[in-house]
């Protein structure tokens, strides 16, 4: 066994140890260990700092109880999670999710990819994420409101401006967002850009709602013309409806692809022939407003088809841009996608490639952008919102845009340099290592903190 594998299967045994039963926290500190590895070792300052080591230890992890009461007058209790990983390079900063699913392993992997996401934008933030197992599907307005405000009587004494600014995630869009500032500014008794994704009417920046999935395209663009292809006429099959999905496929028709998908947790809608303006319109229209199904769509043009239970990755395509959730492309799908001639995958969602289905597309030299570059220009609009807070001002539309292009441009040079400069960038090698390096300078000259 080689030095580096030697290295990589102890550190990893450690951090199983410490951690057991935290599954996608040990997948995503691995894919990162795997990547930094070899450049760590020859580093020696980094290494007898333990920098690895210290950045896979959270700073804190508060867990609180949810109380709240459904229309019917019944309690419920939730649980309420932060996890501020780390502070070394400014405030900590990272969504906060809402999802039966959410537990401390999943906070902690999205935490901790966070951390370098932050780092590779060039913007002072640090990396954290919370949120509950509280499930708002389903819930009335004000279901969600009680269960908002009580959630934040709590979070309230461990967040600020510069603190930890935390923003929206699965299950948090402006309508939760606007519930938790309102009870944050009442128990504080001020105003202040606490949290991200505000309203545009209360803070909120221009390109907020829609940054995270621009900035994929955007990053898109950069990997595909750094390859001497196009997006134009590509064919793009996307999973999820929900705010990174939709917008990704806003700017993608917008640019003069095909997207021929979108997907939620009952299926997959196709659109053989690509999704029109209006189609996506229509998306926006039911997700954001009337909260409803995928399926709907299918009902509602004849030329798209639902396919229920099903996931998107089969369709043929020249793209693939996973914007659900984690660990949705495993090895079979990957494998799939690699039969049908696939391209490039472009992650919007964090960690929706499992390690294995990384392997499969490096193995098959497939372009891969993993969600900490990808997917990193929603924080980096909430890191500019966070400036037009402090100087009460707000920016154009059309400013943001520009500024969000030229960081995502900027996050794409950031991979490239730092990846190994073969003939196919490795993008999560380059992410992984520019990320790391960023965060662990200053921790080196911060001494033993
Ligand atoms: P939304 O809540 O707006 O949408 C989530 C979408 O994913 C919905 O269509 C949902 O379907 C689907 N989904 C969620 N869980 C599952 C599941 N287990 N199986 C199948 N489908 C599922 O979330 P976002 O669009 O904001 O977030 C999507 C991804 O992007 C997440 O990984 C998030 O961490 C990441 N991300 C989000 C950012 C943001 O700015 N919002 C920033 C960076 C990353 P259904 O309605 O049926 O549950």
């Amino acid at each position: 066994m080689s030095k580096i594998r030697k290295e990589l299967k102890s550190f990893m045994h450690g951090l199983k140890k410490r951690n057991p039963g935290e599954y996608e926290f040990h997948q995503a500190v691995e894919e990162v260990a795997e990547s930094i590895m070899p450049w760590y070792l020859a580093h020696d300052d980094y290494r007898d700092a333990q920098i690895l080591e210290r950045l896979t230890e959270p700073d804190r992890i508060v867990i609180f109880r949810v109380t709240w009461e459904t229309d019917n007058r019944e309690i419920r209790a939730n649980r309420g999670w932060r996890v501020q990983f780390n502070n070394a390079l400014g405030p900590y900063k990272g969504g906060l999710r809402f999802h039966p699913t959410v537990d401390q392993s999943v906070l902690k992997f999205l935490g901790f990819e966070q951390i370098f996401k932050n780092s590779l934008t060039g913007l002072p933030m640090g990396g954290a994420k919370g949120g509950s197992n509280f499930n708002p599907k389903g819930k009335s307005d004000r279901e969600v409101m009680r269960f908002c405000h009580s959630f934040m009587t709590e979070l309230h004494r461990h967040i600020g401006e510069d603190v930890d600014i935390p923003a929206g995630d699965i299950g948090v869009g402006t309508r939760e967002i606007s519930y938790l500032f309102g009870q944050y500014m009442r128990v504080e008794n001020r105003w202040t850009g606490v949290l991200t994704g505000k309203g545009s009417s209360f803070g909120g920046s221009a390109v907020r709602n829609e940054a995270t999935g621009y900035g994929c395209v955007y990053f898109l663009e950069e990997m595909l013309s750094k390859h001497n292809e196009d997006i134009v006429g590509k064919k793009i099959v996307i999973s999820g409806s929900g705010n990174v999905a939709r917008f990704a496929a806003e700017k993608a028709i917008d640019k003069g692809a095909k997207v021929l998908t979108l997907s939620d947790s009952d299926g997959f809608i196709e659109a053989k022939s690509g999704m029109t303006e209006g189609m996506l319109n229509f998306a926006h229209e039911l997700k954001e407003k009337k909260r409803g199904r995928i399926s709907e769509m299918a009902k509602k043009y004849k030329s798209i088809t639902f396919h229920k239970g099903k996931s998107p990755w089969g369709v043929k395509c020249d793209i693939a841009m996973p914007c659900a959730t984690q660990n949705e492309i495993d090895e079979k799908e990957a494998q799939l996608l690699c039969s049908n001639n696939v391209l490039a995958i472009c992650e919007g969602a964090n960690m929706p490639v499992t390690t294995i289905a990384t392997h499969i597309f490096n193995k098959n030299k497939i372009l891969h952008a993993p969600g900490k570059a990808a997917n990193a220009g929603g924080v980096a609009v909430s890191g500019l919102e966070l400036s037009q807070n402090e100087m009460r001002l707000s920016w154009s539309h059309e400013e943001v845009d520009e500024r969000l292009q030229k960081i995502m441009k900027d996050i794409h040079s950031r991979c490239v340099e730092y990846s190994d400069n073969s003939e196919i960038i490795n993008y999560v090698d380059g992410a992984n290592i520019a990320g790391f390096k960023k965060v662990a300078d200053p921790l080196l000259a911060y001494g033993l903190v």
